[in-house]
């Protein structure tokens, strides 16, 4: 599988509550350790044994280092990942007690993937794209659309949320979003994620934090439950499952059987620590 997305140093601070405008707040010790949307989701499915590569963008610093040793760790290609002159983007994320986060993005390197870096063979041999929105529009519509002329299933992870073309969301085959962002494209918190596929993709996945997920086709729509854990994290969590689901689904699995391994891998990254690091091999799953 090709993932089409960014790679981010994550910055994390382990905070009592997040500080408002204007206000000042200690935090602990700051942890880094590999992230970013495109990185995440390339390393979940590496771990679990799939044969994946990452086209994105690192800078020329320590950053981009730790997530090239990161990627090569879990045996994700970057022959299609360049060092570009700008600083690798870093997310900056508070880390309340209950696991939830916050995040701001400086996307740098991420900014200079450009539709012309997804050359015409990139997708040669590809079973599945995937690919997710912290690097530019531009690059995730080229790849979604050259996909769908090959011949190459696209899984489309719309986060962070964004107004999308109408001939992009139809060459979809996946859409993968949490109830924010399905809410965001159907315009209420509480619409039938059926209508989803009115948009245009052939079928779509709504996460639901430690409820599971939804699997919607054209036929049926199908609730999968997840393990119940206790998350300690859940940073990366959503990456965690579209990397999942993506390794399953070039594996030849069914939607709903992708989906249901996906909530296993992803239930497993929330009881741990990091995006990256919090990600099990194929082995500790079972
Ligand atoms: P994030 O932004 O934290 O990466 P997300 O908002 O994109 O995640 P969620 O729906 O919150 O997406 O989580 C994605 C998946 O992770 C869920 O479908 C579920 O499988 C798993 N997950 C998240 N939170 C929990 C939890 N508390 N317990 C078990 N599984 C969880």
């Amino acid at each position: 599988m090709l993932v089409v997305g960014s790679a981010n140093a994550d910055l994390v601070v382990p905070v009592d509550r997040r500080p408002a405008g204007g206000e000042t707040v200690l935090g602990g010790d700051t942890v880094l350790s590999p992230g970013g949307k495109g990185a995440n989701t390339a390393v979940a499915a590496g771990r679990l044994g799939a044969d994946v590569a990452l086209l994105g963008a690192v800078g020329d610093d320590p950053y981009g280092r730790l997530l090239r040793e990161s990627l090569a760790g879990a045996g994700v290609g970057t022959q299609h990942l360049r060092t570009v002159d700008r600083p690798t983007g870093i997310a900056y994320i508070t880390l309340t007690p209950d696991g939830e986060n916050s995040i701001l993005v400086s996307p740098g390197a991420n900014s200079a993937v450009q539709p012309a870096d997804l050359t015409d063979d990139a997708l040669d041999g590809v079973r599945v794209l995937v690919t997710s929105l912290e690097v530019p529009l531009s690059t995730v519509e080229r790849a979604v659309l050259r996909a769908r002329e090959k011949g190459v299933p696209a899984l489309l992870n719309l986060s962070p949320a964004a107004e999308l073309s109408a001939d992009m969301l139809a060459a979809v085959d996946v859409l993968l979003v949490n109830e924010h962002e399905a809410g965001y494209l159907l315009g209420a918190s509480d619409a039938d994620p059926r209508e989803l596929l009115g948009l245009g993709p052939r079928s779509a996945v709504v996460t639901r934090g430690a409820a599971g997920a939804v699997v919607v086709e054209a036929d049926k729509s199908t609730t999968v439950e997840s393990p119940r854990v206790e998350a300690v994290d859940t940073t990366g969590a959503g990456d965690a499952f579209a990397g999942a689901l993506a390794a399953s689904l070039a594996d030849g699995a069914g939607l709903v059987e992708a989906a249901e391994r996906a909530v296993r891998v992803a239930a497993v990254s929330v009881t741990r620590h990091g995006a990256q690091p919090s990600y099990p091999t194929a082995g500790e799953l079972e």
